[in-house]
């Protein structure tokens, strides 16, 4: 198993926080210098950049949320003058008002080192045929998987997202042995290439997944179809795009790039800093970002760190796969439910596909949670026995999961929507 950079990544404890903290100091100066933003609030806070002693005092800055970098829009964030920005994304804007981020040559570097990283560590190598089914827009995915493969020296082909069955073709025809999409939209990918029986001529062997949630069972599902090796990987607009963290072929826990974020975990209710392996809400400091540093940037997405030693010999820290995030999760008659418990149930079942739908209503006073899954198989719809036999055991493995009542729709096959980018599964219509 190759590792792309082990003076970083194998490094000492010792090292990597002696590093970080020479960073964190730069960067809180950075932003407390050049952003009015993280100023004022340092200033109402009371904190310096010079109470930045050690890594642990980071904690007396306050958090940054979502709403507050939306009302910097567009370029309020910039630490540097707009002539040093070379490049400008935006959040795909899942939740609302898109967030801009901006780089300067270096922080493309940077980026494509990180990303160099995590696709090593997931089996990328040189020789591959790297397929890049992330749009090519604003979205950071594909612009920042691409400087990283390019830099390990992968062919790239750089399809975008979309048109579906001219993936295919694509992939086949020139060999693709790495796929980068969502999971869900690399389902997608398998479920054309089976309706145009070319699975048996396609030839991946990687595949890097990331920037929505999904579970084990997904991922699973995804390995035995396209018969790959898949990894998991993160990251987000406001601190740079992917490269944050990815898994390696250990397949436990996504490593995190250590020299450039420092990752807190936090309490979301009383934003308290949780010890290390509890779970709570995740918090990126940006160690060497220029253009628009993040100080303390609450995620909303909830995981915990994990920090016994990886067999692949990495020393970072890892984060566990994402959960959901803090808004997904969905109070349903007082319960707490994350889309990513409905879907473990769902996949993998026999008789239904791993597609599906939740709409939440709110009737009478009361809330309603429906899940729509697709059968695999339309002549069951006329046998009823055995299609009341397998809506009863859905119902019942949710509700053992969920400890809740669910009303659950088959429907026929091919019916429920796919999705070229990130999926959107939920509909809460409370
Ligand atoms: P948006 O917030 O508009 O979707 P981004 O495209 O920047 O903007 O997406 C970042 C978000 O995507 C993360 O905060 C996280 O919620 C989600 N995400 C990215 N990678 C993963 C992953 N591997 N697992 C779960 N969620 C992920
Ligand atoms: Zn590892």
């Amino acid at each position: 198993m190759a590792i792309w950079n082990p003076d970083i990544e194998c490094a000492k404890r010792s090292a990597i926080e002696a590093m970080q903290l020479e960073r964190l100091k730069w960067s809180v100066s950075q932003a407390y210098d050049h952003v009015p933003m993280y100023h004022d609030k340092m200033v109402k806070a009371g904190v310096k950049p010079g109470d930045i002693q050690t890594l642990k005092d980071l904690s007396k800055i306050p958090l940054t949320c979502k709403t507050e970098l939306r009302e910097q829009y567009p370029f309020k964030l910039l630490a540097v003058p707009m002539h040093d920005v070379v490049r400008i994304h935006a959040s795909s804007g899942t939740t609302g008002q898109p967030i801009t981020g901006c780089y300067t040559r270096r922080d493309l570097d940077v980026w494509s080192e990180c990303i160099a990283r995590i696709a090593t560590a997931g089996g990328v190598t040189a020789d591959d045929i790297a397929q890049i089914s992330f749009g090519y827009t604003l979205f950071t995915g594909a612009f920042g998987l691409h400087g990283g493969l390019e830099k390990i020296g992968c062919a790239i082909i750089p399809i975008s997202s979309g048109n579906t069955e001219r993936q295919i073709h694509i992939m086949r025809d020139f060999g693709s042995t790495v796929l980068i999409a969502t999971p869900s939209y690399a389902l997608y990918l398998c479920e054309m290439a089976q309706k145009m029986d070319a699975l048996k001529d396609i030839k991946l062997r990687v595949g890097l997944f990331g920037a929505e949630a999904s579970t084990e069972e997904m991922r699973t599902e995804l390995e035995n179809r396209f018969h790959i090796l898949a990894t998991e990987n993160y990251g987000l607009t406001e601190v740079m795009g992917p490269g944050v963290s990815g898994e390696c072929e250990c397949k436990h826990g996504m490593h995190i790039n250590e020299d450039c974020f420092l990752a807190e975990i936090i309490d979301p209710d009383t934003e308290e800093v949780l010890p290390m392996g509890a779970e709570g809400e995740l918090v990126l400091t940006t160690l060497a970002k220029e253009a628009q540093p993040a100080i303390r940037y609450r995620t909303r997405d909830i995981t915990r760190l994990i920090e016994e030693r990886c067999p692949c010999g990495r020393t970072s820290l890892r984060m566990a796969k994402i959960k959901g995030r803090s808004d997904d999760m969905l109070i349903i008659r007082g319960v707490n439910v994350f889309p990513s418990q409905i879907e473990s149930v769902l996949i993998g079942q026999q008789g239904i596909g791993p597609h599906y739908e939740i709409v939440v209503t709110r009737k009478d006073y009361t809330d309603h949670l429906q899940v729509k899954v697709e059968l695999v198989d339309a002549a069951l719809l006329d046998k009823y026995s055995e299609l009341e036999a397998l809506h009863r055991k859905i119902k019942a493995d949710l509700r053992t999961v969920l400890q809740l009542d669910v009303e659950v729709t088959l429907v026929s096959p091919n019916t429920l929507k796919r999705f070229e980018g990130k999926a959107k599964r939920v509909s809460d219509l409370r």
